[in-house]
Order: C-alpha cells, then structure tokens, then sequence
C-alpha cells in the first residue's frame, strides 16, 4: 500500500517537507523539476504509509491507495511512474 496525490495538489510542498522518507517529490520550491508539474508525486517505494501528509493537505489531495475514488484510480499509476 501507499498513499496517493491527486491533481487537487497545489504544490505548496507542505507534505513533502514534513515526509518522514522523503517519498513526495519534487520536495520543494526551487527544484527545477517542480516549476514543469502540475503535481507533487509520492513515491510508492518509499511511502510507509504513516499518513502524515494527509492531514497536513488543505487541499485534500492525498489518499491511502485503499481509498483512491473509482476516478481517481489513475493517479495510482502516475505518481509511479514519475519515478520511473
Ligand atoms: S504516508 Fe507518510 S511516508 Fe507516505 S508520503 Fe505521506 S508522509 Fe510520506
């Protein structure tokens, strides 16, 4: 399992700056891969599925896998494969 950022992401790099394992990229600003995303991504090779950065979107762009809504399930696939 792993959690899952949606495109209701604004990129405001909160959950990526308090992720424990580092798994949401770009993990701030002045990455120069951030300026070209619409997203921030969580890698689901490093994600431990604490859930942290749930709570910590105001935008509630973030779900467990588990919880992703049936048209939502593709951004399963996309935050993968930007580690691709
Ligand atoms: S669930 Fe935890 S480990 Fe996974 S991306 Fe969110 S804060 Fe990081």
């Amino acid at each position: 399992m792993a959690y899952v950022i949606t495109d209701a992401c604004i990129k405001d790099f909160v959950c990526a700056a308090e992720c424990a394992t580092a798994a949401i990229m770009p993990a701030a600003a002045d990455d120069p891969k951030a300026g070209g995303l619409s997203q921030l991504f969580i890698n689901p090779d490093e994600c431990i599925d604490c859930g942290n950065c749930v709570s910590l979107c105001a935008q509630s762009a973030i779900f467990s896998i588990d919880d992703l809504p049936a048209d939502m399930a593709h951004f399963a696939e996309k935050n993968k494969a930007y580690f691709n």
